[in-house]
């Protein structure tokens, strides 16, 4: 049994450090998600403005053509306005008339602010674009930071799975099972004694049974408070040497 807790408490350490390997790469692989929605939000937004500008730009290349394209319509229906048989025929060319007018001050509207307009929008394009340049920037360093990250953690990774796969399989299966049950419960499923406590929560252990633990060394004890597997200060587990030994 002796030989089997310090096995336990070194697979304990192993989980340790595997556990810590997973939280480092913690939240940065959804920072990255996060950033990448950020950039394709602020292309969408850039975009956006870019087809206006060009709406613009099509507006006042052709308004001379819309324009001229539109009196001479309006010439044409003046002139059948003469030739009408009814009122009904007469109102509904003055309608068409109408409309065909309303359109040019529309236009005429626009081109006279199409100058500021275009002014206004190419500022933003140039805010929206420094943004999505910022944007691409603090994407890239994220990403250089996971896969720096991501290169060193595989190989301790590969190192520490393959010293727990030894240790599993040296252990015997119905304390791995209990240990992996406390797991559930509590990341640190083996802890040593410290001060006459439990140093998973803190509790004091009976003298009795920290004596007893000392001469009974074949048993399996247990935390009466948590339900962490104890185990006596004495035994000392050292990463590195284990590590040495993978
Ligand atoms: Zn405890």
């Amino acid at each position: 049994m002796e030989q089997q807790i310090n096995l336990l408490a070194q697979l304990t350490v192993v989980d340790a450090q595997l556990d810590e390997l997973h939280d480092e790469l913690g939240d940065l692989p959804q920072e990255v998600k996060k950033l990448e929605a950020i950039m394709q939000q602020k292309l969408a937004v850039a975009e956006v403005t870019r087809k206006l500008l060009h709406e613009l730009d099509h507006l006042r290349g052709t308004a001379h053509v819309t324009s001229q394209e539109s009196l001479d319509k309006e010439a044409k229906l003046s002139q059948q306005q003469f030739q009408v048989k009814n009122n009904r025929e007469f109102d509904a060319i003055t309608k068409e008339i109408d409309h065909l007018k309303n359109e040019r001050a529309e236009l005429e509207d626009r081109l006279r602010t199409a100058g500021v307009r275009d002014e206004n929008l190419r500022t933003n394009l140039a805010i929206q674009e420094q943004e999505l340049e910022e944007a691409s920037e603090r994407l890239k360093d994220k990403e250089k930071e996971l896969e720096a990250l991501s290169g060193d953690q595989n190989e301790e990774l590969r190192k520490f799975i393959g010293v727990r796969l030894r240790l599993s399989g040296l252990i015997d299966d119905t304390l791995e099972t209990e240990y992996e049950r406390i797991r559930t419960f509590h990341a640190n499923a083996a802890v040593p004694l410290r001060k006459n406590s439990c140093s998973g929560c803190y509790s004091a252990v009976p003298s009795q049974r920290i004596m007893e633990m000392k001469y009974r060394r074949d048993k399996m004890y247990t935390c009466e408070n948590c339900g962490r597997i104890l185990f006596t200060e004495d035994v000392v587990v050292d990463i590195e040497s284990i590590l040495a030994e993978a």
